[in-house]
């Protein structure tokens, strides 16, 4: 079990719950990281007494300060620079990465580099620039636990295998919102109904992924990268009760699956005790509540989906510039400013537009994040 955690994105959905861990367990809170919400992370810093806690929008500082005693140990600093700060603070060995988007990747690569266990939860670190950062796992010999559950599911089915003797990934997902849905009833969906998850409680922009399949899609890529498969050995199958969490098929005609109710605190628990298992106050899922259904995904109707399987297949930055367009796309609809359809819109014209180029460092990768960026929000504006 770790004795010392650093968490970047600490009052998010997966942050909450990496400190109801900490506190379950005891372990000790290194550094803290959020974005924006100075007030909780003050009651966060109060009850922890890290030894260094991340504002990352520096306009946050004075007001963060302000509510915190005057002789709080806690050093506090802001920016990106400070996040990488608390990614390698020397006293943790292990950074929970629960940001959301691609602000995660230098801080995590960061921590590879500064020798940490990786449990993972900003999946678009590895969408963007996942050839990348596994290279330097291998080179920096770190341990990388996933903390998305379909991974932790695959991650414990993969425990005492070989590599060698899998057929094939099968990721679950739950379908969303928008299960059954035709093409023509998506095109009506609203803002309201897409935020509504009918299995998880999670933030508004994976929510929004969960609803149109593109989390399934970073899902896949995420997979791909994390367990050394070819998209070809990945398979998505929609499972509307969310009580298995993805599955193994192996050589010999077995397969093995992971089943739990949907509670993240299992998979965060596993990444901070691996290899041993602790208590949770989880409990386990009622198996005679109903039947476990499975069905294949409509890829016709869910763009973004497929989407990923073809930027995963091309490779390069396409992954990158399919993340970015992605979070302008989906903060857009947020904001009411496109329609659902309108997301793998805007993805697939920015993938047409800009060009992928061979992922050889961080700056290709930064380069085609920005393009990306820039593009989609021009498209947005002109076209809706
Ligand atoms: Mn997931």
């Amino acid at each position: 079990m770790v004795k010392s955690i650093s968490l970047l994105g600490s009052t998010g959905s997966i942050g909450t719950q990496t400190l109801d861990c900490a506190r379950q367990y005891n372990i000790d809170v290194a550094s803290l990281s959020a974005n924006r919400d100075y007030k909780k992370l003050a009651e966060q810093i109060i009850e922890f007494e890290p030894e260094l806690a991340c504002i990352c929008q520096s306009e946050y500082l004075e007001p963060l300060k302000a509510l915190l005693p005057a002789n709080c140990p806690t050093e506090i600093v802001t920016g990106q620079e400070g996040m990488i700060k608390c990614a390698t603070v020397s006293k943790a060995d292990i950074c929970v990465t629960a940001v959301v988007g691609a602000s995660g990747i230098r801080p995590t690569y960061a921590a590879i580099l500064a020798g940490k266990r990786i449990g993972l939860a900003n999946k678009e670190t590895l969408v963007a620039a996942g050839s990348f950062i596994m290279e330097a796992a291998r080179l920096h010999n770190t341990e990388i636990i996933p903390v998305d559950s379909e991974h932790s599911a695959i991650f414990q089915c993969l425990m005492g295998e070989n590599t060698k003797d899998i057929s094939k990934l099968v990721l679950t997902a739950s379908g969303g919102p928008f299960r059954g849905f035709t093409k023509e009833q998506l095109n009506n969906v609203t803002l309201e109904q897409a935020l509504k998850h009918p299995n998880w409680s999670m933030g508004s922009k994976i929510t929004i992924d969960s609803a149109s399949m593109m989390n399934k899609g970073f899902e896949v890529i995420e997979a791909g990268h994390l367990f050394g498969v070819s998209v070809d050995d990945i398979e998505v199958l929609v499972h509307p009760q969310s009580i298995v969490h993805s599955m193994v098929k192996f050589t010999d005609g077995s397969i093995k699956a992971q089943l739990g109710v949907p509670d993240m605190h299992i998979p965060i628990q596993l990444a901070l005790t691996y290899p041993d298992r602790m208590p949770t106050v989880s409990d386990y899922p009622d198996l005679t509540k109903g039947p476990l259904t499975f069905e294949h995904p409509d890829l016709d109707t869910f763009r973004c989906l497929d989407l990923a399987f073809k930027c995963y297949r091309e490779g390069g930055t396409s992954c990158a510039i399919l993340n970015a367009a992605n979070e302008i796309a989906v903060s857009a609809f947020l904001h009411k400013e496109i329609t659902f359809v309108g997301i793998p819109q805007v993805i697939e014209a920015a993938l047409e537009h800009i060009p992928s180029v061979e992922l050889t460092n961080l700056d290709t990768v930064e380069t085609a994040d920005r393009q990306a960026r820039e593009y989609s929000a021009r498209y947005i504006k002109e076209h809706f």
